[in-house]
């Protein structure tokens, strides 16, 4: 069994101490909040008076903190847990904070001989209780080794996502298509409402459609990834229905800003030449546009 130092015991962290607790290890603990420090005593954890204390003697330290000034003031302010860390212990940021953040951190710690790897975690605070959280590693393959029976404790899968950093730089990616998502369906339900529809006629029809299921699984695969952009739906004429969405909207006097984005890029890509090519083409516009090399021959 492990000893680990744990700090941050909010939503998340007092959830995934209590089954660390439950696999039986050791766990010290640091949060600012009096009360919670005392909730997670009761059940056998061992409460510290600072990151610094928290961090002696531990084979992992783990951090659960809202942003990535608080991570980086718990490892390095006076109190900091560099003081105590030891040179062969790991230690594992699993808050969402900015990647370069992150990196400042990893570098600061690898100058001063210490470990570090992200490992934000996707999925929502009641599979914290559950034990159910799917991790997102991003460290090198032996922290990944060493951290993943501690990291079984608190999520039911563990995805290596490619190297240090790449633990955040996935879970950035991830919570920017969740979020934009959200809008985004919101916005096709809410014009569905103007519209009369009900929402049951809305959700049977998404959920045979790429509107639901999304286009990684449904339009990508044989066209986008395959290299080909031959037609199956010509993007020109997405453009169109996007066009004759945003002019119903207008009427009916329905804000869609997700919307007028979208039949920008449309319209910039068949300014672009693309009318006549697959609708999934539009991820080659954006390449485009971001100076990313197409993956297309
Ligand atoms: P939270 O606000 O509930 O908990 C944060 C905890 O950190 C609190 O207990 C607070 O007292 C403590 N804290 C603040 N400053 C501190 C300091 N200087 N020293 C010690 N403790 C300190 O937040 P949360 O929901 O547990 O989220 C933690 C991280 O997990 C965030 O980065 C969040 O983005 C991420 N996350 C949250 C969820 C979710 O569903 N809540 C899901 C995935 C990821």
């Amino acid at each position: 069994m492990a000893n680990i130092g744990f700090i941050g015991l909010g939503q998340m962290g007092f959830p995934m101490v209590c089954n660390l607790l439950k696999k039986n290890h050791a766990v010290s603990v640091f949060d600012i909040d009096c009360e919670v420090v005392k909730k997670v005593t009761n059940l056998g954890a061992v409460a510290k008076n600072s990151p610094r204390e928290a961090a002696s003697g531990a084979d992992f330290v783990i951090t659960m903190l809202p942003n990535g000034q608080l991570v980086e003031s718990v490892i390095f302010d006076e109190q900091g847990v560099i003081h105590t860390l030891s040179d062969d212990a790991l230690l594992i940021d699993m808050s969402t904070i900015h990647p370069l953040e992150s990196e400042k951190i990893r570098q600061r710690l690898e100058a001063n001989g210490k470990q570090f790897m992200d490992a934000p975690v996707g999925r929502t605070s009641e599979h914290a209780v559950t034990g159910d959280l799917l991790i997102l590693a991003g460290g090198t393959d032996e922290q990944i080794d060493r951290a993943n029976d501690v990291l079984l404790c608190m999520g039911n899968e563990v995805v290596r996502a490619g190297g240090p950093g790449m633990g955040i730089a996935i879970k950035l990616v991830n919570n920017f298509m969740s979020a934009a998502l959200n809008a985004l369906s919101g916005e096709a339900v809410v014009l569905s409402e103007k519209l009369g529809l009900r929402y049951e006629t809305v959700e049977k029809v998404f959920s045979g459609t790429p509107a639901g299921k999304g286009h990684f699984t449904t339009t990508w695969p044989n066209k986008l990834l395959k290299g080909d952009l031959s037609p199956v739906f010509m993007l020109g004429l997405a453009q169109k229905d996007l066009g004759i969405v945003m002019d119903v909207a207008s009427k009916l006097n329905m804000p869609m800003p997700m919307g007028a984005a979208a039949t920008m890029l449309y319209t910039q890509a068949k300014a672009h030449g693309r009318e006549k090519q697959d609708w999934t083409a539009i991820v080659e516009e954006i390449r485009d546009a971001a100076a990313v090399p197409s993956k297309i021959n």
